[in-house]
């Protein structure tokens, strides 16, 4: 399930962005995603993951 992209760039350790849309705020590091609570959704219900809450 896990899928690199080429256009993720480092923004060093702690720095909290979205590595899917690239956004800066709320970024849910569980389970390793390392995205904001909108993509979250998007990609949870895509890979059937339902508990987001
Ligand atoms: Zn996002």
């Amino acid at each position: 399930m896990k899928e690199r992209h080429g256009k993720l760039k480092t923004y060093g350790k702690g720095s909290r962005i979205c590595t899917r849309c690239g956004g800066f705020g709320s970024v849910i590091q569980k389970y390793r995603l390392m995205i904001c609570r909108q993509c979250f959704r998007e990609v949870a219900t895509k890979i059937g993951f339902r508990k987001f809450e």
